[in-house]
This record gives structure tokens, C-alpha cells and sequence, in this order.
């Protein structure tokens, strides 16, 4: 029979309940002990859920108080000595990894946190020393958990990160040189030991995550799966479990050798082909001759109601060639990237409701493809039934279709993507219209959002106060930013952002084609969690989303203001897109909805307008080549599409939170803004290197320094900053401000921190 299977289930629970736990437990709220049994009862609800679901293999060690990695990390005591040393108790040396730790005379910054993949999930860093050694903690977190789900009756397949990915994902501590996958031999054993564990606590089958194999991989790394693979699966149905090897976010066809020498010894083999469905009959071909293939068709990264009738298909394909034994029906990926369950949603409009399916739901799912292709499709004709009418009622709903947005995209020309003139023509214009001083200092849009703003914002939302009175508070904060900044003598003013709860969703609210959850959180890192929300249809914008509050800013301010707006690719890839339409079709129509913001903007007296793209880099395609440059081509499209709109003597930023350009520094080119501000306090400043070798005409403000602590910095390491740009930038190619918004920050240091800022840039003035 084809069984079914889920890769991984989110860990935060119904309500965040995680997060609350966890987070009580850092404000010392709760006990150890608490905590620890608040994620016993999760994963036990987490299992239950899969098994009514009708799910036949289950994962354990999917759960993770803060990152499945660093549960890696610390499992095979890859632990720097700076964690190590104090003594700590597992749990909060575990913590201090994950988030720095700073109580009782410690003082220890957290591991490097990184994107997983092209997720907004982000892992931690295995972190590196050049004499390292691995051991296997005693206890074990993989063996227990698969005992406790054993104690509930419930036989699970516990999930690893693969040796090949754990090394090839890692990198060497700071001031080490160590090369991470040259510890392979010294890793092994610890892998061997815990397998045998395993399958002495009963476990027969352990699926094995190698997900870098989607990559374009240097030859060390592909020739490092012979020999980790041969050890591994030699311990296979007699000393170690059944190894299920999965690779998902892309297809593996490019690195098929490595398969074929390597990995056709697994039990099983799994592929994503949500995201890459061409590749199954190829993967058929290069199958070991009993290997089992586990074919991923429901979408681990999205939120959309399976095509069950078309998974079936495919599902059937694979059994015509393979047999039902050696077909498993499974989820594409984990699906630690959907929100828990549907249920929760009680304010969705029922129609749009029916097109969803999260965690929960997608588990029945899997259950159903596999019962409609072991049993027939007869067993389970309610829900395939129902399922082709919510897929028909979304296909031809009014929600999806706008025609009027439609026709404008056919009336798109390739002049309004460009400016009226090139960009000494522009300047020339902003010069006199602007008359900005060199090294001009402003900052990347919000200020401190505070406990006030916040108490507002929800009195607004919960109806207790009027619209009126809201904005009345709103026109005071700005004011009181303003004012700040009149303080400081800051060059170009922003206006804070207090009116937005979050720079997706608050664009998201004022567009058509755009529904909202209560509940559907997506775990971003630790404890933290986004709500990213839902394009369902065709966007276009009703009115105008900004212009009040800079018109407003604008009107009570001496100085140049700044307009603020989340560019096209950020709110879509901060959303969950549509999968019924290509993700540059959705990318225009938010290009042409904020190309009218950009417009009026101008026309209400804004002449300095920021367009943020912090998620460009990270929707680029795995893999280099010729599917990376098309999204960089629609994807710089767009942006211009959104800003070409203004008169020359308009200036339009762009701001990045990463500097690191150099594999794709023509797009950041082509994308034609004046001002580029980029956070590159904590980088090495010779990332800047690629301005001078590329001969960038245009205006940078790398970020002078970090705002992700509370640290001040002191005017002389702010000077010490600019000095080292200006070996890479011209003066009068130099924005001084700090590496992003302000938002997560307090005042006091706020103020502390740019008034050195401002006195760093005067000096430079004074200097030139
Ligand atoms: N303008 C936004 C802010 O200052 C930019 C945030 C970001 O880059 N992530 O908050
Ligand atoms: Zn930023």
C-alpha cells in the first residue's frame, strides 16, 4: 500500500502557545521544569493531530524550543567555549546560543542566524573551531522524543539533519580556519552511535534531511556523500534504522552522480515536486533498484488547498512505474512554514476560508492522496468532491479575477520603467532642489515604535477610540519625531512610521486582492513569529496608503521629508503568494499599485521617496543561472516599474538590510535609484569594494552602525566607520546613516547613538 507521510509539524502550537512558554521562561515566569513540560504537551497535541489526520508516518525530533539546528549543534556538543564555560544549565546554555545571554556577569552575543534556504525561517549557524570534536550528548533529544511519542502508541520516524548538510550549512568560528567539511570523518561516528541508539529505542525507519543537495554543490561537498553515506547505510536493518534521505525547495537532477554513487543505498528517497514536478520521471530513472520513493505534493511553503485530483495523478504515475510499495505520498517539505490549523481563522470570509489548508489540514491531505491511490478513489469520493469544488469556486471567483487590473498590466510599456533622464541629470535637478550638504545624514524610516503607539494602535483597532482620535495621536508622534530629528540636525527627515503595525501588512490592508488571518503565525526565528498575509486575487490599490501622514510630516517640517514604502518583491514575498498565477505577474500589479503611491507622493511635495526591498536577495533561486537571472529581471522590473513614475529632480531610495552584492551586484545596478542604504555595520566594510570595481555612479549609505542592540556607538567609531567607507566610496557618493529602522529600539539610545552619528558626519563635512 502507499503510505502517507509529513516531514515535520510546526512546533508554536494552536496559539503561540510556545512562544509563551518560551518567552515567560527568559522573563524568569515560569520554571524549567514548566517549560519543559509545555513542550512535552505540544508535541504529544502535535502527534495526536497527525494521527487522526489518518497519517501513517509521523516525524519526531521535528520540535525544537528555538531552531532544529541548534538542536543539532548542541546534541553533538559543537558548542564554542564561550557558551560552554559558564557552567550553564543545558536549556539556557542551549538559549544563550540561540540569543545571546546576558544576566549574572555574563555577557555572550548569540550564534550567527541565517535564511533557511529561500524561507523567511532562519537557522542557526553551526559554528566551527579549527580543533573541534563532536560527542553525542548524553541525552539524547531524538531517542527520547521517539520514546515519549512510543509511550503515547504512536511509532514515529524521528527527522536529522543530515552529516553533509550540518557541515556544509556550518561555518568556522571567528579567527578559525577551519574548513566545515573537513570534519566529516570526525562527525561520522557521532551520526553511527546515534542511529544505533535509535533503532535500539525501536525506531525502524529515520528520515535523514540532505537538503543541500538542491544547491549547485563545490566538488568536496559532492564527494563528501560517498563516503558519509556508505557508513550510514551500511548500519541499515541490522545494527541502524531504515535511512529515508529527503531533499526539498528544489530538484536535484543537476546533482544526480552524487545519488548515483551515493545515496541509492537509502531506504528511501525523497523529492519536492511541488516546487520542481518535472524531475519525478528523471528520479524514477536513477532510483536504486528497491529504493522507495517518497513523492512530496503537498506544498510544505504555502497555504493553498491541495489539487488533490491532480496530486493523485502524480502520486499514480510514480505507482505505474514503482508499485505501491515503493511509492510514499508526503508533504513537500516540513510544514514548520504554514500556521498551525484553519480552524482557528474565525473572521475569514467563508468563501476565501474554503481555499486554505495550513498545518492541519494539509496532514489530512497526504492521508487522503494515499488512501484515494491504495484503496481507490471511491474511498474517499466526499473529500475529492469537495475538494474540486473549492478549487472551481477559487478559479472563478470574483476575489481572483479584476479584469480592470489585467488591462492596465497589458497597457505596461517599457518606458515606464525607465526615468526621464540619466542619473547626472537627475542629480543635477535634486542638488538644487534638495540642497543637501555633503555627507547628508537621515535615517531608514521608523523610530522607536513605543508601548504608547502600540496601546493606540490596539484602543484604534479594538474600536475604543475614533479613527479621529487615532490620528490625532499618530499627528503627534510625528510631530514629536520631527522634532527629534530638528534636535539632532538630521538632513532628511522621515516620519516615523507610527501608523504602521508592520511594513507588509500595513500595505497589505490598504490593497485589494489581499485577506487577512487572526491566527495564521509562521515561526521566523526562536520565539518570534510573522503573520505574513494572504494574496488571493488580482491587487490593485482603492486609494492613496501613505500620503496623509507625509503630507501631514511634510507640512510641519523644515526639511526635506522622506516618503516610505515597502517595495513589490518585499510584499509579496512577505505574503503567501498566489500559486495560481506567476509570482512576476503578482510582483506587477503591486509594481503599478505602488507606482500611483510613488506619484502621489510627488504631487502632494514629497521629493525624497524610499522604496525598501530588504526580501530582494532572498527570492533568488537556489541555484545560479539562467532561472536566477530571470527572477532578477522581473524582479528589478519591478521596482522600477514602481519608481519611474516621478519628475528627475525627485530623489528615490532603496534600502537592503544585507551588503553582500556581489553575486548579483547588476541587478542592485540596474535598479536605477539615486540612493542605495544598505546595513553594513557589522560586515566587513570591503563588501563595499564591488562599488569602486563596478564603477557605481550613484549614492550609498552603508550603515554606520547596528541597530539591532542597544549599544551606543561612541562618535569616534562612527568616524572610524565612515573613514574606512570612504577607501571604497567618493565624499559625495556618501549617505551617512544607521544600518535600518529604528523601530525595535528605545529612545534613549536612539537619540544617544544618532546625535554621534550627526556630529561624525559634521566633521567630515567640515573636513571637505
Ligand atoms: N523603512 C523600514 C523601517 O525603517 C525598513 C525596515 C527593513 O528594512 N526591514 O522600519
Ligand atoms: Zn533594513
Amino acid at each position: 500500500m502507499v503510505h502517507s507521510s509529513v516531514l515535520g509539524f510546526p512546533r508554536m502550537g494552536k496559539l503561540r502557545d510556545l512562544k509563551k512558554a518560551t518567552e515567560a521562561y527568559w522573563a524568569d515566569k515560569l520554571s524549567k521544569d514548566e517549560l519543559l513540560a509545555e513542550g512535552k504537551r505540544l508535541r504529544l497535541e502535535h502527534w495526536k493531530i497527525q494521527k487522526d489526520a489518518g497519517v501513517d508516518i509521523i516525524p519526531s525530533n521535528d520540535f525544537a524550543y528555538y531552531d532544529q539546528v541548534l538542536d543539532h549543534i548542541q546534541m553533538f556538543n559543537a558548542i564554542p567555549e564561550r557558551y560552554s564555560k559558564h557552567g550553564l544549565s543545558t536549556l539556557d546554555e542551549y538559549f544563550a546560543m540561540g540569543r545571546g545571554h546576558q544576566k549574572d556577569g555574563i555577557d555572550v552575543p548569540s550564534l550567527e542566524m541565517v535564511k533557511w534556504f529561500d524561507s523567511n525561517y532562519h537557522y542557526v549557524k553551526p559554528t566551527l573551531q579549527d580543533n573541534q570534536t563532536f560527542k553525542l550528548s548524553e541525552d539524547s533529544k531524538p531517542v527520547r522524543h521517539f520514546l515519549e511519542a512510543k509511550e503515547a502508541g504512536i511509532i514515529t520516524r524521528p527527522v536529522l539533519l543530515g552529516p553533509v548538510s550540518f557541515l556544509h550549512l556550518g561555518k568556522a568560528d571567528r579567527g578559525q580556519k577551519v574548513d566545515p567539511i573537513s570534519l566529516l570523518d570526525k562527525l561520522l561516528p557521532v551520526y553511527e552511535q546515534l542511529l544505533k541508539e535509535l533503532k535500539k529505542a525501536g525506531a525502524e525507519t529515520v528520515q535523514i534531511d540532505e537538503p543541500v543537495l538542491v544547491f549547485d554543490l563545490p566538488t568536496k561537498i559532492r564527494n563528501a556523500f560517498k563516503p558519509a553515506y556508505e557508513k550510514l547505510t551500511a548500519l541499515q536493518g541490522t545494527e541502524g534504522p531504515q535511512l529515508v534521505l529527503a531533499t526539498y525547495f528544489g530538484d536535484i537532477v543537476h546533482n544526480f552522480d552524487v545519488i548515483d554513487s551515493a545515496l541509492k543505498g537509502t531506504h528511501a528517497l525523497h523529492v519536492d515536486l511541488v516546487r520542481n514536478p518535472e524531475q519525478l520521471d528523471k528520479v524514477v530513472e536513477h532510483l536504486g533498484e528497491k529504493q522507495i520513493l517518497s513523492v512530496g505534493v503537498v506544498d510544505g511553503r504555502n497555504i493553498w488547498k491541495n489539487n488533490l485530483k491532480k496530486s493523485v495523478e502524480v502520486v499514480e504515475s510514480a505507482v505505474q512505474k514503482l508499485g505501491k510499495d515503493r511509492v510514499i505520498v508526503a508533504t513537500s517539505s516540513s510544514l514548520l512554514h504554514t500556521p498551525h490549523t484553519l480552524e482557528s481563522e474565525q473572521k475569514l470570509d467563508s468563501d476565501v476560508k474554503d481555499w486554505f489548508a495550513f498545518a492541519t489540514e494539509k496532514a489530512r491531505e497526504v492521508a487522503v492522496i494515499a488512501k484515494a491511490v491504495t484503496e481507490g478513489p471511491a474511498s474517499v469520493k466526499s473529500e475529492l468532491e469537495a475538494n474540486a469544488k473549492s478549487l472551481q469556486a477559487r478559479a472563478t471567483s470574483k476575489r481572483t479575477n479584476n479584469p480592470e487590473v489585467k488591462k492596465r498590466q497589458e497597457g505596461v510599456t517599457k518606458e515606464m520603467h525607465e526615468r526621464q533622464s540619466g542619473f547626472p541629470t537627475r542629480y543635477d535637478q535634486q542638488k538644487e532642489h534638495l540642497k543637501l550638504p555633503l555627507f547628508p545624514t537621515t535615517t531608514i524610516g521608523s523610530f522607536p515604535q513605543t508601548k504608547d503607539i502600540r496601546i493606540s494602535r490596539n484602543k484604534f483597532t479594538k474600536g475604543e477610540i475614533t479613527a479621529e482620535e487615532y490620528e490625532k495621536f499618530i499627528e503627534k508622534e510625528i510631530r514629536d519625531v520631527i522634532a527629534v530629528q530638528d534636535e539632532l540636525e538630521l538632513d532628511v527627515y522621515v516620519h516615523g512610521e507610527p501608523e504602521r503595525n508592520d511594513m507588509v501588512q500595513y500595505f497589505g490592508e490598504r490593497m485589494d486582492g489581499y485577506v487577512f488571518t487572526t491566527h495564521a503565525w509562521v515561526q521566523s526565528y526562536g520565539s518570534r513569529c510573522v503573520r505574513p498575509p494572504i494574496v488571493v486575487g488580482d491587487i490593485s490599490r482603492p486609494a492613496p496608503m501613505t500620503v496623509k501622514e507625509s503630507k501631514y510630516a511634510a507640512s510641519v517640517s523644515k526639511k526635506p521629508m522622506k516618503g516610505m514604502l515597502t517595495g513589490p518583491i518585499t510584499c509579496l514575498r512577505w505574503s503567501f503568494p498566489r500559486d495560481d498565477v506567476h509570482q512576476s505577474v503578482q510582483a506587477q500589479q503591486l509594481a503599478l499599485a505602488l507606482r500611483d503611491e510613488v506619484v502621489d507622493l510627488e504631487a502632494a511635495g514629497i521629493y525624497v521617496i524610499q522604496v525598501d526591498e530588504p526580501a530582494l536577495r532572498e527570492g533568488l533561486p537556489l541555484r545560479a543561472g539562467a532561472e536566477r537571472e530571470k527572477y532578477l529581471s522581473w524582479a528589478v522590473d519591478s521596482f522600477k516599474l514602481s519608481t519611474a513614475g516621478v519628475k528627475d529632480s525627485t530623489q528615490i531610495h532603496s534600502h537592503f538590510c544585507y551588503s553582500e552584492f556581489q553575486d548579483f551586484f547588476h541587478a542592485i545596478a540596474a535598479l536605477d535609484a539615486d540612493v542605495l542604504s544598505i546595513e553594513n555595520s557589522k560586515s566587513d566594510a570591503k563588501l563595499l569594494k564591488v562599488f569602486i570595481d563596478e564603477a557605481y555612479p550613484r549614492h550609498i549609505g552603508p550603515g554606520v552602525y547596528d541597530i539591532h542592540s542597544p549599544r551606543v556607538p561612541s562618535e569616534q567609531e562612527i568616524k572610524d566607520r565612515i573613514e574606512e567607507m570612504l577607501q571604497y566610496l567618493k565624499p559625495d557618493q556618501l549617505w551617512i546613516n544607521p544600518d535600518c529602522g529604528l523601530k525595535t529600539r528605545g529612545w534613549k539610545e536612539t537619540k544617544a547613538a544618532l546625535g554621534n552619528m550627526v556630529a561624525a558626519a559634521q566633521y567630515y563635512r567640515s573636513k571637505h
